[in-house]
């Protein structure tokens, strides 16, 4: 790799390029001390450091081209369609930008008084309501970091419920089609996570889940919609089997942009859910950038919520309440991705009722129009009217040799990022695809005619599909090693690989 393409991307296998700026480099002028020089270790003992850190030092505008390069190199809703099933990567309104920039939010400590903090105690309260409005929940704790994280406290939450009754069920019942968090939170917890089959038409059968239903059950956790973007239909009846055995019933809410203003978890049986903040309203995700994944509960379940609560006394004044002996406890330091909170409320507030709704329906008519148009040549999984999102597999194109992992990778040199694939595992060859409500109609037609360019060139010229992508900067990465051994700090060059 030369030089002139360098300027043009970056490639992260070559650490000089990666490694850039040299020593008394500095993109800042900071004033002269006008005070006295201080002796850290005076002040600081022996947390005070020895010697300078050994980070990078660069002008501004080389931090700037840095960043910026890596932006461009990245594929973001800013730049295309991302119809990662599951994940809801819907457009995020700039409005929402705004807001969680104003001052007195962004510049706000995590520790003042709650006297001075009301405006972002408020916001807090509000957003609890209007959540809890929309689901059918008592109350909304806002502090877990994501969905999973949401998963994990809802389920402490159910241990510490039956633990109150001097009871210690040990199982929660999850359907063979769940999302991975699933079962992870249920073993964080101590509980045996108890997988069942769902039903031939993708849903689950009150009749493949009666032989699981005991008193050693503490809960199941159902998706609604489920993974395969289909309305659990039997869901009332399925609560009602589980609450019979003192069991609680968990709504897994990743879903929810398919319910949304339309039905609510809380009437279908639900008593805690989590809500994806960064899926249903708006806020950005991927990459490893915060999330947020309040929790709704039943009152049954409010004295064992996360600490503190907030709430509001007779004279209109909000605080924070710790006092609240059976809490499972903190969970979060401070209140949680409070930057999240402010632009799911903005979200809600510039939507409203009806607007949350019409989000809703355009969610699940884009998804039906894609299932209708890209199962003219693909195996639609489960032929019936779906949800926000449809699995559709390469079923027909097993004989080329071309996998659904090249049909995903081929879809980046036409500027869309991959569906979801592989998932979930019931269907073989699965591509789940979530288009949300955000895209256009010119948009969808143009991603049914790539689908198909690519179905056709899998026949023709498969060569194409399995090198792709052909046109990024970096083709296919290790993505096992990127996962297992993530490098996630900075170390100076000299020890660089320590
Ligand atoms: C995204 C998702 C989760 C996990 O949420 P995160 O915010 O990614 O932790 C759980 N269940 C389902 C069905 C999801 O789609």
């Amino acid at each position: 790799m030369t030089i002139g393409s360098a300027a043009k991307g970056l490639n992260l296998e070559t650490p000089l390029i990666f490694e850039q700026g040299a020593p008394t480099r500095s993109g800042v002028s900071l004033p002269k001390l006008d005070v006295p020089d201080v002796d850290p270790k005076a002040h600081f003992g022996s947390l005070a450091r020895n010697e300078a850190p050994g980070l990078p030092e660069l002008f501004e505008p080389e931090v700037v081209r840095h960043y910026v390069r890596l932006s461009q190199q990245n594929f973001s809703i800013d730049t295309g369609m991302y119809p990662l099933g599951s994940c809801t990567m819907k457009y995020n309104p700039k409005v929402n930008e705004w807001a969680a920039r104003l001052p007195g939010f962004a510049g706000l400590h995590p520790l003042t008084p709650d006297a001075k903090a009301q405006g972002a105690l408020e916001l807090m309260y509000r957003l609890e309501k209007a959540l809890a409005t929309i689901c059918g929940m008592d109350r909304v704790t806002l502090h877990p970091a994501a969905g999973a994280q949401g998963e994990l406290v809802g389920l402490m939450m159910i241990r510490a419920y039956h633990q109150s009754k001097g009871r210690n069920p040990k199982k929660i019942l999850i359907p063979d089609t769940a999302h991975g968090t699933n079962p992870a939170s249920c073993a964080l917890n101590g509980f045996d996570a108890v997988p069942f089959p769902v039903g031939e038409d993708g849903i689950v059968r009150t009749e493949d889940l009666a032989p699981f239903i005991d008193e050693d059950v503490a809960g199941i956790m159902l998706t609604n919609p489920n993974t395969v973007g289909l309305f659990e239909t039997n869901i009332q009846k399925i609560a009602e089997m589980v609450h019979s055995v003192g069991g609680l019933v968990y709504g897994d809410g990743a879903n929810l942009n398919a319910l949304m203003g339309k039905a609510r978890p809380g009437d279908l049986g639900i008593d805690v859910m989590q809500f994806n903040l960064h899926k249903t309203f708006t806020t950005p995700h991927g990459g490893g950038g915060p999330g947020s994944g309040p929790v709704g509960y039943k009152d049954i379940l409010a004295p064992f919520a996360p600490s503190p609560t907030v709430e509001v006394d007779e004279n209109g004044s909000y605080y924070l309440d710790e006092n609240r002996p059976e809490s499972v406890g903190r969970v979060r330091a401070f209140q949680g991705n409070f930057g999240m909170l402010v632009r799911a409320y903005a979200y809600i507030r510039e939507m409203g009722p009806e607007g949350l709704r019409r989000a809703t329906e355009l969610a699940v008519l884009n998804a039906n129009y894609l299932k209708e148009r890209l199962g003219e040549i693909w195996d639609v999984a489960y032929d019936r009217r779906c949800m926000h999102e449809v699995v559709i597999s390469d079923k027909h194109l097993r004989e080329t040799g071309v996998t659904t992992l090249d049909i995903a990778k081929r879809l980046i040199d036409h500027g869309f990022h991959p569906p979801t694939v592989y998932f979930p595992l019931v269907v073989k060859g699965a591509m789940l695809i979530e288009p949300t409500e955000t895209e256009s109609l010119q948009t969808l037609d143009h991603f049914v005619e790539v689908m198909a360019s690519i179905a056709k060139e899998a026949e023709t010229e498969p060569e194409k599909v399995k090198s792709a992508p052909n046109l990024t900067r970096l083709r296919r990465l290790d993505e096992a090693r990127a996962a297992r051994r993530p490098v996630l700090r900075y170390r100076p060059v000299e020890s660089a690989g320590a």
